[in-house]
């Protein structure tokens, strides 16, 4: 990539200041750092003006584009009234109204909403307030988790014991508390001949042949609904999340709904897990809570979960704090993006988006060297055949090159983009998706 001398003199200094997340700074001798001054909508505009449609949500966090006028607003005014304030001892009217409002979503099951300001923060508050509610009712032997094979939750030391991404995880396993993967429902791995749901059943058959023999020791089992982000966008049938359901009942095991991606809309129902008519004990939300603004996220669970810890003991209550907990400005935010669900019908207007979408990448699905091409709500995701190993990378460059920004897990090209793309933006994704694909090949 060409870069003016703007452009040059920030990535310099950000190559020197900044210790990039998720990266090998090394590689950054060669692929650039693309400096950001603006964005509006889809797009991106760097230091020299040239643009980048920002087809992966800036990391999967965005839902109506950069510089959302509605959004904006309410940050301003709420800017104007209280920025902070700690959430220990006081509240506002912003942290009330987004608890009941995402408690009316769930139908008021999850009526107790508990704050942290990122997806690892809100992994660790469900695992925690799982052992400790085991622990206040008298079964502390409770202490193991279950995740499953490919998942990924945070990558706190908690966040990543459940976490299953090797790459991650490999150099921190001495760090580690011991968790049992039980086998991803996902159904690129389902036998020849296997449907994804009767492929759900099999994966739900494994698990709850460790539950019977764990059950007296396992707090909970935590999930990605419906599609496993980091794993490559596995996607996998509903019914696997009914069984876990019910096998988390016989059993007596929380479900943890970790809806961090998955929540707001993403898959086609404003979470995941409606998909399946269940409900979780505890629900993980972040990223999109706030449109992608500002840092926020959510552990939401059950009232006879909460009187678990209401009690004359102080350390029976849950003694779990982060300094920016409940944010007001974070909550303005996530009020906004609730009142543009309703303003603008989005789940029902991303239906039309997605069929859209959906026929615009015809071609590509067709490609000889595209496999598994498939798409859940929000998601569209392939690989790439006889891809090298340095593929993400040159496909990210190519990408650039095109106007795009992506990013491919390993082999796994994948689509998140902010619900406002338009019908151009979307022709253009998958056209020149498909004129990157033909390039590297
Ligand atoms: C991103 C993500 C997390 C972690 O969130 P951070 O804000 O990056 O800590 C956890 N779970 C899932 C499913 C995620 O996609």
């Amino acid at each position: 990539m060409q870069t003016s001398t703007r452009n040059t003199v920030l990535l310099e200094r950000s190559r020197t200041a900044v210790w990039h997340p998720c990266t090998q700074m090394k590689q950054h001798e060669t692929l650039p750092i693309v400096p950001i001054a603006r964005a509006q909508g889809c797009w991106l505009y760097d230091c020299d003006g040239k643009r980048y449609l920002d087809a992966i949500s800036s990391w999967w966090v965005n839902l109506f584009g950069h510089a959302e006028p509605r959004i904006n607003a309410a940050i301003i005014d709420q800017l104007q009234r209280l920025e902070h304030v700690m959430l220990a001892g006081f509240t506002h009217e912003p942290v009330v109204a987004l608890s009941e409002r995402l408690s009316a979503l769930t139908g008021g099951a999850l009526g107790h909403c508990f704050y942290g300001s990122d997806g690892a923060s809100a992994t660790e508050i469900a695992l925690k307030m799982s052992f400790h509610f085991w622990r206040n009712t008298g079964r502390p032997d409770k202490t193991e988790f279950i995740s499953i094979a490919g998942s990924y939750h945070g990558e706190t030391l908690g966040a990543l014991s459940v976490t299953d991404v090797a790459l991650f995880k490999d150099t921190y396993a001495p760090l580690l508390r011991h968790s049992t993967q039980v086998p991803s429902p996902d159904w690129r791995q389902a036998a020849a001949g296997v449907s994804a749901h009767d492929h759900a059943l099999q994966c739900a058959q494994v698990l709850e042949l460790h539950l019977e023999q764990h059950h007296a020791r396992t707090a909970a089992l935590i999930v990605e609904p419906l599609v496993q982000g980091a794993a490559g966008m596995a996607m996998y049938d509903a019914e696997y999340l009914r069984q876990a359901r019910a096998l988390c009942d016989r059993y007596g095991v929380h479900l943890i709904v970790d809806e961090i991606m998955t929540g707001f809309g993403r898959t086609g129902t404003f979470f995941a897990h409606e998909q399946a008519d269940i409900k979780p004990d505890f629900l993980c939300l972040s990223k999109g809570i706030t449109g992608g603004y500002l840092p926020l996220s959510v552990v939401m669970t059950r009232d006879n979960i909460y009187q678990a810890f209401y009690d004359e003991s102080v350390t029976r209550g849950f003694l779990h704090s982060h300094s920016y907990t409940g944010n007001a400005l974070a909550c303005r935010a996530a009020l906004a993006t609730l009142d543009i669900f309703k303003q603008d019908d989005v789940i029902a207007a991303n239906r039309g988006k997605a069929q859209r979408m959906t026929a615009a990448t015809k071609k590509l699905a067709a490609h000889p060297r595209v496999r598994h091409f498939r798409s859940t709500g929000m998601i569209w995701a392939f690989e790439v055949d006889s891809a090298g190993p340095a593929f993400s990378r040159h496909f990210f460059e190519a990408a650039l090159a095109h106007e795009l920004l992506l990013r491919p897990i390993s082999n796994t090209v994948y689509f998140m983009p902010p619900y406002s793309i338009n019908d151009a933006e979307i022709e253009l994704l998958a056209t020149r998706t498909l004129a990157i694909l033909e390039k590297i090949s």
